[in-house]
């Protein structure tokens, strides 16, 4: 009875240690500033007319030796050339790679690259990784590059095509959930780290936190089933993890962040 016990402490201990496995670093970069003006593109009906400011986040993640990158933002040559998109004024006040530089990491270093989803502000950098493996789920991949239409990005390199969650690390401290609906594919990713405990970078899953908290769905998403869904799901993380939300596009959010060469442990 007693090495039962013993035996069952050893195994308990071993689950609970695997469970609290949590990534090093977490870096936030600025990857870009959208002005639109018109913030009912997002929210049909609601804020008609109304402009809005939005910041473009990337995230850097550093687990034992090796380095994600969670999306890409817009193009780094839109810090010379800002454009005028369908959706407002794109701007870039500082370069991926040159926050890259700062903190000493180069492209060649990034072993991971993963994307939320395939729209332009966020894949816009993914051909300065080439030698890197990107995780996209196959649903997204096979919409971005369905026939006739224009490739954003070389398909023709390592990929890591996703049918639904991934562990990234195999030890639970960062897992790429599946959240379509934004885009057939869309995904958000779930990070834990060590003091500041767990955070849900939701990507595209809202645009902004009026938004979340009103589970609103903008006229672009491929899916209001799959939103709402999808929502849900984000929500049920939050609350069972005791998780911050992190919502890409949400200037208030970005502003109050610790951005790179600051990072979250
Ligand atoms: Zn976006």
């Amino acid at each position: 009875m007693k090495a039962l016990l013993l035996a069952l402490a050893v195994t308990l201990a071993a689950v609970t240690s695997a469970g609290a496995q949590t990534a090093e670093r977490l870096y936030v970069m600025d990857c870009g500033h959208n002005s639109a003006k018109d913030q009912s593109i997002w929210s049909p009906g609601v804020d008609v007319g109304k402009p809005i400011e939005q910041a473009n986040t990337c995230s850097l993640i550093r687990h034992g030796s090796q380095w994600l990158l969670w999306d890409t933002g817009y193009p780094d040559a839109i810090a010379d050339t800002p454009v005028d998109t369908p959706v407002g004024h794109a701007t870039r006040a500082k370069t991926l790679m040159g926050q890259l530089a700062e903190i000493g990491v180069k492209p060649a270093d990034i072993a991971l690259v993963a994307v939320s989803h395939t729209h332009p502000d966020h894949i816009g950098n993914v051909d300065r990784f080439p030698a890197s493996l990107l995780l996209i789920q196959k649903a997204e991949f096979d919409w971005a590059f369905a026939p006739g239409k224009r490739p954003l990005f070389k398909k023709d390199r390592p990929l890591k095509l996703l049918e639904g969650d991934d562990d990234v690390f195999g030890d639970g401290s960062v897992t790429l959930l599946s959240t379509p609906g934004h885009t057939p594919g869309h995904q958000s990713l779930l990070v834990h780290l060590a003091r500041s405990g767990w955070i849900l970078l939701a990507g595209d899953a809202a645009h902004f936190k009026d938004n979340w908290d009103n589970d609103r769905v903008p006229s672009i998403n491929a899916s209001a089933e799959q939103t709402h869904a999808s929502h849900a799901r984000l929500a049920r993380i939050l609350a069972e993890k005791n998780a911050q939300l992190w919502i890409n596009h949400d200037l208030p959010t970005f502003e109050r962040l610790k951005q790179s060469p600051q990072f979250y442990d």
